[in-house]
């Protein structure tokens, strides 16, 4: 049972966030950016935020050299184009609100593995270099086999390099750790061990219903405005919505002393990833292996998938060096018929900004800011 001092002062705000990753985080700084005397507060299930924002490989990235040839063919130019720029405007955006130092960020690179199967794609390099730049005013893509040697991988398996200066990494705890502070410091309220159970709108306001880790009884949050940014997890509060929930699979390294690379890498289209860490090697990927068993929200491993990422780094990665493997995780993203992310509006009371795919480190801040935008009801620049 709650008290009158409990009623009185903990229930009611002006807008409330469903879940605390990057989304939602972003969207409640967005909102207080555009109205700092608003009541705003984030509801997060766990401990801490828990579905992708704390679990990914930190790459800030926009796309490979496959990639984006899958996606113009997928979605056509215009669209694969308006992605890239939303990827790549939403880095710079997370960049300008927590600064490069703070959350580890890092341009040191990043190259994709052409291994014979993708060596059809260098044919269709100027066509996608011409087409991103009007957007970078550079060439984004180029070919650089001298990398091979360098890196210490193996000519057998890896035919070229394709390299693009402008990808970065980050430190995602200390991303996550920084967002976090930068909403507290702005007067966010952040709510943490919350699930939130229904949302219902009514005429003047949305209830929040949410479990009541003291108490069998619930209880009733309520704003007049509501955003759902539960990526993975959202089919609980929109079950007609078209998402599937998609495990990636993650390990570390122990520190190896003589580590050749450094920088984000992809390979397969992206369904491998790998980068440095210091010395250490995270790496990642290999849904595609068992796309069925990986379509789940449970954070949990797959050993196949695992057999398959420590042989492609004894074989592909660290060919003849040896490595300690420190640590394994896993992480629910959310995709899609394609890979726009949805924004949409839920009702006269809630907006949804969801389904970031395996991209959200780039996409989150500027969905965060469209998300406030229509939440606000403010009309976008
Ligand atoms: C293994 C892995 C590697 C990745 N690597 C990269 C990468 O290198 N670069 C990149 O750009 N992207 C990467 N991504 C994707 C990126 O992490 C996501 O796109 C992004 O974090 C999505 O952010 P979000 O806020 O939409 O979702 P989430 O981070 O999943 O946030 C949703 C939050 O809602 C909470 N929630 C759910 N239901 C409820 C409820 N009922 N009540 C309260 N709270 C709730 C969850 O606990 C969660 O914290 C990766 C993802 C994974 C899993």
């Amino acid at each position: 049972m709650l008290s009158f001092w409990e009623k009185n002062t903990f229930l009611q705000y002006d807008y409330i966030v469903v879940g605390g990753g990057i989304v939602g985080l972003s969207t409640a700084i967005a909102v207080k950016e555009k109205q700092p005397a608003a009541q705003v507060l984030v509801l997060e299930r766990g401990l801490f935020p828990s579905g992708a924002s704390t679990k990914n490989a930190g790459f800030a990235c926009f796309g490979s050299l496959t990639e984006l040839l899958v996606d113009i063919e997928q979605m056509g130019e215009e669209a694969a184009l308006a992605l890239v720029k939303m990827r790549w405007q939403g880095l710079q955006l997370l960049r300008e609100r927590l600064g490069d130092e703070n959350f580890g960020f890092l341009q040191q690179g990043g190259y994709e593995l052409i291994r014979e199967a993708e060596e059809p794609a260098l044919e269709k390099m100027g066509e996608v270099n011409a087409l991103l730049e009007p957007l970078f005013q550079q060439t984004v893509f180029r070919e650089a086999p001298e990398k091979i040697k360098e890196f210490g991988f193996k000519q057998e398996q890896i035919r070229n390099v394709v390299y693009n200066p402008l990808e970065g990494q980050v430190d995602t705890g200390l991303m996550m750790r920084q967002l976090i502070a930068l909403a507290q410091e702005k007067g966010i309220r952040l709510l943490t061990g919350v699930q939130v159970q229904k949302l219902e709108e009514e005429e003047q306001r949305v209830v929040v219903q949410v479990q009541n880790p003291v108490s069998a009884e619930p209880v009733f949050f309520s704003a007049p405005k509501v955003a759902i940014c539960t990526n993975a997890f959202s089919r609980q509060f929109l079950p007609d919505i078209a998402l599937e929930p998609g495990r990636g699979q993650v390990l570390v390294t122990e520190p190896i002393e003589k580590l050749k690379f450094k920088g984000v890498f992809h390979y397969d289209e992206g369904y491998y990833y790998f980068r440095n860490y210091g010395k250490r090697v995270i790496f990642g990927g290999g849904r595609n292996l068992d796309f069925e068993r990986e379509n789940t929200t449970e954070l949990n491993l797959n050993q196949r998938i695992q057999e398959a990422l420590e042989q492609q780094l004894r074989e592909i990665i660290l060919p003849d060096q040896p490595f300690t493997i420190a640590h394994r995780w896993s992480g629910i993203m959310a995709f899609g018929p394609d890979k726009q992310p949805v924004l949409r509006k839920i009702g006269e009371r809630m907006v949804a900004g969801i389904r970031l795919g395996g991209m959200g480190v780039a996409i989150g801040s500027g969905m965060g800011a469209a998300v406030a935008r229509l939440l606000t009801g403010e009309k976008a620049a």
